[in-house]
Parts: C-alpha cells; sequence; structure tokens
C-alpha cells in the first residue's frame, strides 16, 4: 500500500513540531508533484505494485540544483538557478527537455522527469525520464544573455549528463537554437563534437528530418487514430487549440491541413475566437513575424482562459500545467481533451470530466511524438547514418499506434480512463525491468 501520511499535507502533521526533519518526497514538493504522484497512485493501485518498486518510481534517483552567475548586456552579473533531475536509472539513459520560464523549479522538474518516464516506457524507447531547466523570463534576456546562459547552464550540469547517461532535448522556450549552443559547449568540453549529446538539434549539427514537427504531428495521429475508433474523421471538426509554440503552431496547421475548422486559439498574449474557423495561414503569419498573438485584427478578441471555454469537438492544451482544474472543468465545452501539454488537465478537472463523459487522452501519449522522433535523432547520431523523412513519419506513426492500442486494451482490461490506463502500461513496463534488475548490490 502507499504510505498514506505522504499525500494531503500527512507527513506535515506527522512531522509538526520536527522542523530540522525532511518529510519524504519533501524535496520535490510542488502542486505539481502532487498532480504526478496522485496519477502514479491511481494506476500503482490498479495494478497491485508491490510496496518495494512504487517506493523506487515514487521520487526521483537524482537530481541536481546549481546556481550560476550571467554577464548581462549592461555588464551587471546576475545569478540563476538551474535544476536537472534524473526520474529513473533503470531504462537506460535518461531523457528530457529543458525549458526555461519563471516557474521552473526542482519541483517541477520532478514531476515532468516522472511523466517523461512513462512516456518513453509507453512508446517502448530505451530511455528513463529526465528533465531540467533554468529559472528566468527568457523575453527579457537577449540573445546573446541567452547564449551565455545556455552554455553555463550546460557545463554546470556536465557532470550528470552524456549522449549515454542523460540527453536533453528542447521544451518551452527553448529550441534549436539552444540546442546547438548546448550541444557546441559540451563538445568544447570533452575535445570533439558531440552530436548526441542532445536532440532537436538543426538538421545541419546532425539533427533529424522531422523533429521540428513531431510532438504536434503526433497529437494529430493520436487524434486521428482515437477518432478512428469513433467512426469520426478530423475533416470538419471544431478545435480549440491553447498556445501557440513549438507544439501548438503544428498542431494548428496540421489540424486545418486536414480539414478541421479552428474556432480558438491563444498565447501568453490573448485569446481570438471564430466560430466559423480562423484563417490559419494570417494567424501563423502573424505570429511568425511579431512573435504574438496580440492585436491580430480578424475573429474576436477573448481572454486567455475563455479560449478552453469555447464550444468546440476537439480542445487541444498545448502551453501550460495546470490549465484544466477544479475552477473551470465544468465550463469546458468539448467531446474530447487531447493533451498537446504536459499535466494540462489536475486530478479534480479529471475527476469533473469524467463524470462529464469527456474523454482525455493523456500527455504520455499525445505528446509522445516529440520524445519518439528525439529517439530516432539520438539514433541516426550514434549510427553516423541518416534517415529519410518518410520513415521518420512512416516509423512514427507506426509508433504511436501501438501504444495507443496498448493502451486502448489496458483501458478495457482495467476498466479505467485513458489516463490511467496509459500510465498503468508504462508502470508495469518499468516495474518489470526493476524487479529483473533487482537491486545493487
Ligand atoms: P513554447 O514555449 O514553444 O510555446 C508555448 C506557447 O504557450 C506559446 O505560444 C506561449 O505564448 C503560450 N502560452 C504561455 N502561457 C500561456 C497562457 N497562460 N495561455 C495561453 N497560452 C500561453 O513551448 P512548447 O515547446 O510548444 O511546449 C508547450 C507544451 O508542450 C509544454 O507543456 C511542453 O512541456 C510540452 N511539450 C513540448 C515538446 C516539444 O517538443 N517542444 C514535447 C512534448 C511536450
Amino acid at each position: 500500500m502507499q504510505d498514506e501520511r505522504r499525500g494531503a499535507g500527512g507527513w506535515d502533521e506527522v512531522l509538526a513540531g520536527e522542523r530540522h526533519l525532511v518529510a519524504p518526497g519533501g524535496e520535490w514538493r510542488s502542486a505539481l508533484y502532487r498532480v504526478a504522484v496522485d496519477q502514479f497512485s491511481r494506476a500503482a493501485d490498479l495494478l497491485d505494485l508491490e510496496d518495494d518498486v512504487r517506493a523506487r518510481l515514487l521520487e526521483p534517483r537524482r537530481a541536481l540544483a546549481v546556481n550560476f552567475p550571467v554577464r548581462r548586456d549592461d555588464g551587471v552579473v546576475e545569478s540563476f538557478t538551474g535544476y536537472r533531475v534524473q526520474h529513473t536509472l533503470t531504462m537506460g539513459p535518461t531523457k528530457g527537455g529543458m525549458r526555461y520560464g519563471p516557474g521552473v523549479s526542482m519541483g517541477e522538474c520532478a514531476a515532468l522527469a516522472m511523466w517523461m518516464t512513462f512516456k518513453c516506457a509507453l512508446l517502448g524507447l530505451p530511455f528513463g525520464g529526465a528533465k531540467g531547466g533554468v529559472r528566468c523570463d527568457p523575453n527579457r534576456l537577449s540573445e546573446g544573455e541567452l547564449e551565455r546562459l545556455t552554455r553555463r547552464y550546460a557545463s554546470e550540469i556536465f557532470p550528470i549528463i552524456g549522449p549515454d547517461r542523460d540527453i536533453p532535448a528542447p521544451d518551452m522556450a527553448t529550441g534549436e537554437r539552444e540546442m546547438a549552443w548546448f550541444m557546441d559547449t559540451y563538445s568544447q568540453q570533452v575535445g570533439h563534437p558531440v552530436p548526441e549529446i542532445v536532440t532537436g538539434k538543426p538538421l545541419v549539427l546532425g539533427g533529424t528530418e522531422g523533429r521540428d514537427i513531431a510532438t504536434g504531428l503526433g497529437v494529430v495521429f493520436c487524434l486521428e487514430d482515437v477518432l478512428r475508433g469513433r467512426s469520426e474523421r478530423v475533416d470538419g471538426l471544431r478545435v480549440a487549440v491553447q498556445g501557440l509554440g513549438n507544439v501548438g503552431s503544428v498542431v494548428v496547421r496540421e489540424l486545418a491541413d486536414r480539414g478541421a475548422r479552428i474556432v480558438a486559439v491563444s498565447d501568453v498574449t490573448t485569446g481570438v475566437v471564430a466560430e466559423a474557423g480562423l484563417d490559419v495561414d494570417a494567424v501563423m503569419e502573424w505570429v511568425g513575424e511579431r512573435g504574438f498573438l496580440r492585436d491580430f485584427p480578424r475573429g474576436t478578441v477573448v481572454g486567455r482562459r475563455e479560449v478552453l471555454e469555447t464550444p468546440c469537438d476537439v480542445l487541444v492544451p498545448a502551453a501550460l500545467e495546470s490549465q484544466i482544474a477544479g475552477d473551470n472543468a465544468r465550463e469546458i465545452d468539448c467531446r474530447l481533451i487531447v493533451e498537446a501539454a504536459n499535466g494540462p488537465t489536475t486530478p479534480e478537472a479529471d475527476r469533473i470530466l469524467a463524470q462529464r463523459g469527456i474523454d482525455v487522452i493523456p500527455d504520455v501519449l499525445a505528446n509522445a511524438g516529440g520524445v519518439t522522433v528525439s529517439y530516432f535523432e539520438w539514433v541516426q547520431d550514434q549510427q553516423k547514418y541518416s534517415w529519410q523523412g518518410e520513415e521518420i513519419v512512416t516509423r512514427l506513426r507506426l509508433q504511436l499506434n501501438e501504444a495507443l492500442a496498448r493502451v486502448h486494451g489496458e483501458r478495457r482490461r482495467l476498466g479505467t480512463d485513458w489516463r490511467t490506463a496509459a500510465q498503468a502500461v508504462a508502470i508495469a513496463r518499468v516495474a518489470e525491468a526493476s524487479r529483473l534488475r533487482t537491486i545493487y548490490p
């Protein structure tokens, strides 16, 4: 059984008056980590997972916090805090994105690293999960400052990363540019080029065809697969998308190309709604030129939150975590949610949506296209041999279809929702590996 004192502040009471003690999991305590633990526990209970394996998966194996100075353009030196968390070392090297944002914390990285473990296991990739990042406001930093920050962060976490140890990738506010700086910094340290230290690199540096669109494309493949099971098609569907970054912009474009009507979009600046469907080319051009959706001249301007509540068939959160929560889950007006972002739905919202008959295709499945093509990139780098773009898309579709079929089967077997079934498939795989490797020494 799970240690019940861990939940809902239980250890706080146990340890009241003993402030020198740290509650188990205290290092990772955060709202998002609690969400990850809640989701894990639901699946682990259904699997009747033994206590020792449960304990090994509940907390990350390794975590590093670093503080480092960066010289700003005006000469002032500013201190930044960064993290790298590796959730399990059982499945192979660890893999996971690095993000820049004002909310980046050890607890956030720990939750995201745990989800990465399950995502990789679900897709059958030979990786454990990791996540990292730097707490900063990337919009306040110039390109030069971002380069210095990225290079210093890379050298600070150097002791625990490597092509066979831990391989970073893009996440929020990072992309090809940051991966190029990161790869160069690592290569300078070891004295020769090491393209396989990161994925999501520019093509010319050993990146792969298709990585830039892989996450968004994977979201679309999952949606198509789920719709096929319901004898429905993307063509004519009304879709609302939150977030127009790496992932959201690809989702919008790919769905529009397949005949979906994009009825609402938002980014950090604003939301826009058009019941008849937005002109997606115009939206993309606007955001491409200005960086933000603000002041887009067509459609009705709404608050960012209203985009989530726009009447539609499919809602795709592709921005931040905890966007669909207890306070707005009753206002969500769609038939299906496909989680392109990591952790966009809280457990409380999950329960409300289930009662309302709204299915949620979970992040660990829906956005797994990114890490799957990252795996293809890592394999190509190791082989020193590039695959054709067509082969990558075919393999991606196949791997996601197989994962979705496994989740669908588990959902029926356990009589549960998509998220719990997806986690159950993944946890069972990691648990089996843990049992076989036993405990060292
Ligand atoms: P990004 O930084 O490229 O884009 C984020 C987008 O969200 C931007 O358009 C931003 O304006 C918008 N946004 C921020 N706050 C918002 C708010 N309050 N309301 C509405 N929009 C808001 O990030 P990304 O790489 O597209 O990642 C998005 C999500 O997808 C994250 O949860 C990330 O962890 C997840 N993800 C990304 C990848 C990848 O390959 N990049 C892979 C798997 C999962």
